[in-house]
């Protein structure tokens, strides 16, 4: 069975309306596609930023900015109107996870997404607020994104680690550090083994800077190692992006000898085969 859990109904504009987002002439879009791809098992997770109820967690100027939706009515929107799983994108803030949690559990999700975008006020994914301009090294970038990444894992809040190695997005644009990436990596594995969360296998990033699917192959060998279960997600914010590039994320987690995929109900997590 495939998947494809972290998909977006609403587009990256503040003028998309929640009415046209939330239709039933949109979901049959996404989902018309999702039937192409060969994808049975199809779910949302639009970012918390979009709900207003999110600025009790945290007040970035982007976030009051996109703030506009009502959690709960999108949550009630996708159980009643829908055959979607419902879950949310929601970034890690840290020291903020008492206030994540009371939102998280506003609605009964199936999966919550975890991802870092920020590291303090600034993005290491985004040209406004971009980390890189003032940076002190990519050294410094990487170190603080994966130890950020480690602490998303180990706050309990998430079922799955979204695009676990966003900071490499902008590829030749912002350089990676020279040499073995895998010495970054380490706190985030060792926090992903102790936690037993989900590792997000992306195809996003194929359409990015980068042109190379979330997570690098090292650090997929290190999260299976570690005994991490696969989500499978395109991150797609149109239909056209449902399932993209899947057939590169398939050779990627063949070769790597992963044969089932994670499935959440209820935020209850059973693994079920690729192939069937
Ligand atoms: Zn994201
Ligand atoms: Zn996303």
């Amino acid at each position: 069975m495939l998947t494809d859990y972290h998909v977006h109904l609403r587009r990256d504009l503040v003028e998309a309306r929640f009415d046209e987002t939330f239709s039933a002439a949109n979901v049959e879009r996404y989902r018309a596609a999702a039937d192409e791809a060969g994808i049975a098992e199809l779910g949302v997770s639009e970012h918390m930023h979009r709900f207003e109820q999110c600025l009790a967690i945290w007040d970035h100027p982007f976030w009051r900015e996109q703030a506009t939706d009502d959690i709960e009515r999108y949550c009630a929107y996708v159980r009643e109107k829908t055959d979607l799983r419902l879950g949310l994108e929601v970034d890690y803030v840290p020291g903020r996870e008492d206030r994540t949690q009371n939102l998280i559990e506003r609605c009964e999700l199936d999966f919550v997404i975890g991802s870092v975008h920020f590291l303090g006020d600034l993005a290491v994914d985004w040209e406004r607020y971009d980390i890189w301009e003032t940076a002190r090294s990519p050294e410094a970038v990487w170190r603080r994104y994966f130890e950020t990444l480690a602490a998303a894992a180990r706050s309990g809040l998430f079922d799955i680690l979204a695009h676990p190695d966003l900071v490499k997005m902008w590829g030749p644009e912002r350089p990676a550090p020279n040499g073995d990436l895998r010495r970054y990596y380490e706190p985030a594995l060792e926090a992903i083994a102790e936690t037993g969360i989900a590792i997000e296998v992306s195809t996003a990033g194929l359409r990015k800077p980068v042109a190379e699917i979330y997570p690098s192959p090292a650090f997929l060998a290190g999260a299976l190692e570690a005994g991490a279960p696969i989500a499978l997600s395109s991150d797609a914010h149109v239909p056209e992006h449902i399932g993209f590039g899947y057939d590169r994320a398939l050779e990627l987690l063949d070769g790597a000898a992963v044969r089932e995929l994670a499935v959440f109900e209820r935020r209850a997590r059973r693994l079920e085969p690729i192939g069937a």
